[in-house]
């Protein structure tokens, strides 16, 4: 009965693998919505391959095809990719008066991004901010941002005729310490096109303030030269971030991508528009969803993976009330809980738990041990796995070399399988039965 039972499970969890033909298939046409996209073409030839490796030979999940499923490992990876680390939107500015230096080339929005952040700074953070143009080629650029200013409410370095870019950059550190600003941004001159005299002058004044931050704002619109731009502002000045702006466009914004590839610098924020309220955090779900313009599939893929998730648990618990409790169930369990974080993640959650937690990870047994034990179950046959009882001395020695551990790694795993399957049957029993109550909610 439990080999007919463990036959269905498998079933239910996959109808195959992805074949390596069903990926490239389907990979083609992700190629193309990235190009479309405009993400530059050596950025989308690399992700592309990436994930070639990755889906070759994952399970589909049933009443999904596999093109539906490359999609979706596609957008997860994606994701990834796109996300980085750290806090999204989060900056640098503790210890005043924090540097913040703004550099791209010109028409990508800088001097908008500048008054959007300094008003999002001062409405959100509390923080008091000083604002200056080092635009000295184009006086009408200085102007626009103290008229910016002026509608935020932040202030903006009076303007000295004259002035050399490393010369504003100095007043404007010593303003902002002396009238006790938390923050100081500095909004760089840009050129139409890279130029050795914009990147020397902006390597000054880096080197006159040691900007905390130094945020590079592109063009989301702008596609292939978006790649080349990035580049050269990280090797020459070093950036900490970049802010994409005019999202609000029909592009899709592959530049998102390309910027994450090229510098491995996060993408901190997002411009939505003219106005000074216009700028949001950077939501790699939603960018992702745009760039690969496949929402309905990722969707439809989504859905399926829940209704099979909920169908798992519930055969899982009828299983349990039962007293049923096998090799199938337990990699389902371990599985489920390397997903909500490994055990210190689970254990994070429950009240009371997080010292434990903290134990967990301090004595390694974490997601590592999870994966192991994974491993193990899965160099198990079917068979095996449906009856641990036939786990004899050479089976278990074939199992342990398989998934590259030691017998006494498979002991413990099957001492941790009776122990569940011990508790199940107490819990099973009688009318009381825990896992009675539990399915009958
Ligand atoms: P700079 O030369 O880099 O300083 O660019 P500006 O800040 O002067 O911006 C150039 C133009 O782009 C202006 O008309 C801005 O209003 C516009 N702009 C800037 N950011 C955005 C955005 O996120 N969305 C849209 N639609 N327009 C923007
Ligand atoms: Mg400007």
């Amino acid at each position: 009965l439990s080999e007919r039972l463990s036959g269905v499970f498998d079933r239910l969890t996959k109808q195959g693998a992805l074949s390596d033909e069903d990926v490239k298939t389907a990979l083609r046409e992700v190629r193309v919505a990235l190009l479309e996209a405009d993400v530059s073409l050596p950025v989308a030839r690399d992700f592309v391959n990436a994930v070639q490796e990755k889906a070759t030979g994952q399970a589909v999940t049933k009443s999904i095809t596999p093109g539906q499923q490359v999609v979706k490992i596609v957008h997860d990876a994606l994701i990834d990719v796109l996300k980085g680390e750290g806090e999204p939107g989060a900056l640098k500015i503790d210890n005043a008066p924090a540097p913040i230096l703004m550099v791209g080339l010109q028409g990508s929005g800088k001097t908008t991004t500048t008054a959007k952040l300094a008003k999002r700074l001062k409405d959100r953070d509390g923080k008091r901010v000083l604002m200056a143009s080092l635009d000295v080629n184009r006086p009408a650029a200085m102007e626009q941002l103290a008229i910016l200013g002026m509608q935020i409410g932040v202030d903006t370095l009076p303007i000295v005729k004259g002035e050399t870019p490393v010369q504003i950059a100095k007043r404007t550190k010593t303003q902002a310490s002396l009238g006790g600003y938390d923050v100081y941004m500095l909004d760089t001159a840009g050129r139409l096109s890279i130029d050795e005299e914009l990147m020397a002058q902006v390597e000054q004044v880096r080197d006159i303030v040691s900007p905390r931050e130094t945020l590079l704002v592109v063009d989301g619109l702008t596609g292939q030269d978006a790649v080349q731009t990035a580049e050269n502002f990280n090797t020459r000045i070093g950036i900490s971030g970049v802010v994409l702006t005019r999202m609000d466009g029909d592009g899709r914004g592959g530049a998102a991508l390309s910027m994450r590839a090229v510098t491995g610098k996060p993408i901190k924020f997002v411009g939505l528009g003219e106005k000074m309220d216009a700028l949001e955090t950077f939501e790699p779900e939603r960018v992702a969803g745009r760039i690969l313009g496949m929402g309905d599939i990722v969707a439809l893929v989504e859905k399926a993976q829940e209704t099979i998730e909920a169908e798992q648990a519930e055969r899982m618990m009828k299983r349990m009330a039962k007293g049923m409790f096998n090799m199938n169930d337990l990699k389902m369990q371990l599985e489920q809980m390397l997903k909500m974080g490994g055990m210190q993640g689970m254990m994070g959650m429950m009240p009371g738990m997080g010292k434990m937690a903290k134990q967990i990870s301090d004595a390694g047994l974490d997601d590592k041990i999870l994966k192991q034990q994974i491993a193990l179950i899965n160099s198990m046959t079917k068979k095996e796995r449906a009856n641990p009882a036939l786990l004899q001395a050479s089976r278990k020695k074939r199992i342990a070399k398989g998934a590259g551990m030691e017998v006494s790694d498979v002991n413990k795993l099957m001492k941790m399988q009776r122990q569940m399957s011990d508790m199940m049957k107490k819990m099973g029993k009688g009318k009381g039965g825990m896992m009675k109550a539990a399915m009958k909610q």
